[in-house]
């Protein structure tokens, strides 16, 4: 049955009519997206979000069997880029590059496991060449024919069209001959000139990143798109952002779906200078932007909550406020967990399955072009922990006065 709305479950008035906008399947302009924005009617604004998600959707929701590959984290963007905890200069503590027989051990970890996907990205290397990548990709593909590889952000083809002296289209092109099926959407942050000039000067600008996937685009790869908020970005940028986005997916149709990425604030330059550190975004505005997200990005197919950001638990409540994908099973995140995410590395197949079902949702896995794989509805429950060891009664200890 197709699912309705009921316009009087909105509290806030402001809601009505781009409820009834949203009920004829008219496109939002810029002041219903200010409106949302504004609005504390979280449930009012759920309600709309989750109704758009069901009649695109219905009750499906995709997950994948993915795996996080992360070669280096040297990146000559490392002094600008100030929201970021991942980068190091290539003499710092904890910098690392690893060979490509260390990228293809890690990968065995693939091997046995449901894996379909490989999800690559790094910092900006000063000497890494595009044939370190298509190397990588090559051998990834002998090693795992089946596996799909997502790999390099937009900002990291520019990076290599830059030092190879090639167009990016170029770039594209030969990782696709090596066996890229499609682009993440990071390094998008937030597309205003003020906001970058603030938190990452050096980067890549808006227009620029759209570049990229539009060239993506028309090479047939198909790319993600994201939006980190939660730092110094206004209503209005973020709309514009998002704006932006809508209107390439117009153009081209490339975009498979949008992620909504939450900053946090631990060990980067960012959140001290904005006194944050050790407080992410909160549970409102973290579901405000998913359901935002699903309303104004009308064209874009899918919604994904990033479950390593936001935690399991916040993920599975925004699958009732437009989500219709959840991040996998990524097996080892560094990059949000440098930045003081608390939540599991990695989670299992089963339990991202049970996660969904438990919120009245059908988990169908997907691979990287969101074709469906399997229907997992009826999958057993993840096996119960092995019991800890039984713990030793102390002694109650008395503090002296
Ligand atoms: S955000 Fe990306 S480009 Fe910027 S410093 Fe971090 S790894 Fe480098």
């Amino acid at each position: 049955m197709p699912p309705t709305l009921d316009l009087a479950l909105l509290r806030d008035p402001a809601l009505r009519p781009i409820g009834e906008k949203v009920t004829l399947g008219q496109r939002l302009d810029h002041a219903d997206g200010l409106a949302l924005y504004a609005t504390n009617d979280l449930l009012g604004l759920g309600t709309l979000a989750d109704f758009a998600n069901r009649r695109q959707n219905g009750d499906r929701v995709f997950f994948s069997a993915n795996q996080h590959l992360n070669p280096t984290n040297v990146c000559v963007l490392r002094a600008t880029c100030t929201f970021c905890s991942f980068a190091r200069t290539p003499k710092e503590e904890g910098a690392y590059t690893r060979s490509l027989d260390e990228v293809y051990a890690e990968a065995e970890q693939a091997r046995g496991a449901p894996t379909t996907e490989f999800h690559i990205v790094g910092g900006l290397h000063p000497k890494l060449r595009l044939e370190y990548y298509t190397d990588m990709l090559r051998g990834l593909k002998e090693r795992h024919p089946t596996v799909h590889i997502k790999a390099l952000t937009a900002v990291e083809i520019a990076h290599l069209a830059r030092i190879e002296k090639i167009s990016e289209r170029e770039v594209l092109a030969a990782l696709k001959d090596a066996g890229l099926t499609s682009l993440p959407g990071g390094g998008a942050e937030v597309f205003s000139t003020a906001v970058r000039a603030t938190i990452a000067e050096r980067k890549l600008t808006g227009e620029e990143w759209i570049r990229v996937h539009r060239t993506a685009h028309q090479l047939g790869i198909p790319t993600n798109c994201t939006m980190l908020y939660g730092h110094v970005e206004t209503a209005d940028d973020r709309l514009q952002h998002l704006a932006m986005l809508r209107e390439l997916q117009d153009e081209t149709g490339g975009f498979l779906t949008y992620i909504p990425l939450a900053y946090h604030p631990d060990h980067n330059e960012l959140g001290e200078e904005l006194g944050r550190v050790g407080t992410a975004t909160s549970g409102f505005e973290d579901l405000k932007n998913i359901a935002i997200g699903r309303l104004f990005l009308d064209n874009i197919p899918h919604v994904k909550t990033h479950w390593p950001m936001v935690t399991p638990a916040l993920s599975q409540i925004a699958l009732s406020f437009g989500c219709d994908d959840v991040e996998g099973t990524v097996v080892f995140e560094r990059v949000y967990h440098e930045a003081g995410a608390s939540t599991d590395m990695a989670m299992s197949y089963p339990q991202l399955v049970t996660l969904i079902r438990d919120a009245g949702r059908r988990p169908v896995e997907r691979n990287s072009l969101y074709e469906a794989l399997r229907d997992a509805s009826d999958d057993a429950p993840p096996a119960p922990p092995a019991p800890a060891e039984p713990r030793k009664r102390s002694l109650p200890v008395v503090h002296a006065a």
